[in-house]
């Protein structure tokens, strides 16, 4: 494999090289990244990027479009298989033109959106004033509560018969808990909006059947395909029947040119990974594993926001340590632990700075790590938090994690040299 580039072109070679080796020594906690298999990245890779296919299978404004056709409905059939979904559009390109087309085809510019406020676990695109999503729709944020952190659907429910929203949004990016899609369903049906989803996060918890499907409750869902679904970086948009036509002509011609089909034809394999039985081994272990780390960091001292999880992602509150979620994000960074800053609700930080960090366990359990190894690193987080300005002690920690994640070694098939 590569060794064409490696001829070509040695400097992105080379840059590729020490991007591989990044990966496979350092422990990945991004809760929104993960490891695609060989097969998914063999996919990426191939003869699809070539082609043009603007329209749908069988409605293609290009010639040639035979074996396309073939695998884009391959993708589709798998996904409405995985989800039970009516419909499955699989041509957004990421989950932010993913849920641009999903608005466009439910509102008017100017309707009014009800979505969790981004510093209390919602997504730019949910709202937040700088993204077009904030721009073009009028805003109904809601938050969660100040006590217990989570949701309170109680309150959902109160402001959006207030407010009446056209569309009512249950979609998160920094919630550790799961969602109530039923009791969302009820409160979208009482005050008269569309309900929509946005599982980005947890789609690969919930195609492994981990996570309530909020499927059979929603007009629309749409989710990211390379988070804990772990396929090809990309989206895709579930809706009922009453809505395909709508939401086809929102992706194409609405706001999208030609389909990148490698990346469909990627999604399709991954699709096919995640109907496999192992896959919910892997989804169950995924919430074991973020369980494990997160009692490790609470019997040292860190504080969970809700106090712990029901799915991949913790999100920590480190002022305990007298310390910014950026410094520790930055002190993690240094001994080969991977995070992101992130605020915490009511969090008096700004964006940028934060009072806390965000931990996921998608990849390091695609690497085949379970509740020991969470354990062990849960101690090694808070022993960079402790140490966070002694450049000698994150050293040693960057030893350990090395060390750590050499006895699970990713994509050995792959040589680079
Ligand atoms: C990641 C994420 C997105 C955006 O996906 P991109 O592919 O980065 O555009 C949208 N919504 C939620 C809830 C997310 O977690």
């Amino acid at each position: 494999m590569y060794g064409h580039l490696k001829e070509a072109d040695p400097a992105v070679y080379a840059i590729m090289r020490r991007e591989l080796a990044r990966q496979r020594e350092g422990a990945e906690l991004i809760p929104s990244e993960n490891l695609v298999s060989l097969p998914v990245l063999e996919a990426l890779g191939s003869v699809f990027t070539n082609k043009y296919s603007e329209g749908y299978p069988k409605k293609r404004y290009y010639g040639g479009n035979e074996f396309i056709d073939q695998s884009e409905e391959l993708a589709i059939e798998r996904a409405k298989q995985l989800f039970g979904a009516e419909h499955v559009n699989v041509q957004p390109l990421s989950g932010s033109p993913a849920n641009m087309a999903a608005y466009f085809a439910l509102m008017e510019r100017g309707d009014k959106l009800m979505g969790l406020k981004l510093d209390h676990g919602g997504h730019l695109t949910h709202g937040h004033p700088v993204n077009f999503s904030g721009k073009y729709y009028t805003i109904v944020p809601y938050e969660v509560d100040p006590t217990t952190e989570r949701l309170n659907y109680d309150a959902i429910e109160a402001l959006a018969m207030k407010e009446r929203p056209k569309v009512l949004l249950a979609g998160f990016t920094a919630y550790p808990r799961d969602i109530d899609y039923k009791r969302f369903r009820e409160i979208a049906d009482r005050c008269g909006a569309y309900l929509m989803a946005d599982i980005s996060h947890t789609a690969g918890l919930i195609a492994g059947k981990q996570l309530m499907n909020p499927v059979p409750y929603c007009d629309v869902v749409t989710t990211t395909t390379h988070k804990t679904l772990r396929g090809p970086r990309g989206a895709m948009i579930l809706c009922r029947q009453q809505h395909a036509q709508a939401i086809d002509k929102a992706v194409f011609p609405g706001l999208q040119g030609g389909p990148h089909e490698n990346v469909i034809a990627a999604k399709a394999v991954a699709f096919a990974e995640a109907l496999k039985p192992e896959f919910q081994a892997y989804a169950k272990q995924v919430i074991a594993n973020a369980k494990a780390l997160g009692e490790a960091l609470t019997a040292r001292g860190v504080r969970l926001v809700t106090g712990g999880t029901d799915t991949h992602l913790l999100l920590a509150d480190v002022r305990p340590f007298r310390i910014t979620g950026k410094a520790a994000e930055s002190a993690l960074d240094k001994a080969g632990i991977y995070v992101n800053k992130n605020t915490i609700p009511y969090d008096p930080e700004k964006p940028f700075v934060t009072s806390g960090i965000r931990m996921g366990t998608p990849t390091l359990t695609t690497r085949g790590m379970k509740e020991g190894e969470m354990k062990v690193l849960g101690g090694l987080i808070v022993d960079v938090l402790e140490n966070a300005e002694n450049g000698e002690r994150l050293k040693g920690i960057r030893e350990q994690v090395l060390a750590l994640c050499k006895r699970f070694p990713i994509y050995s098939e792959i040589q680079l040299s």
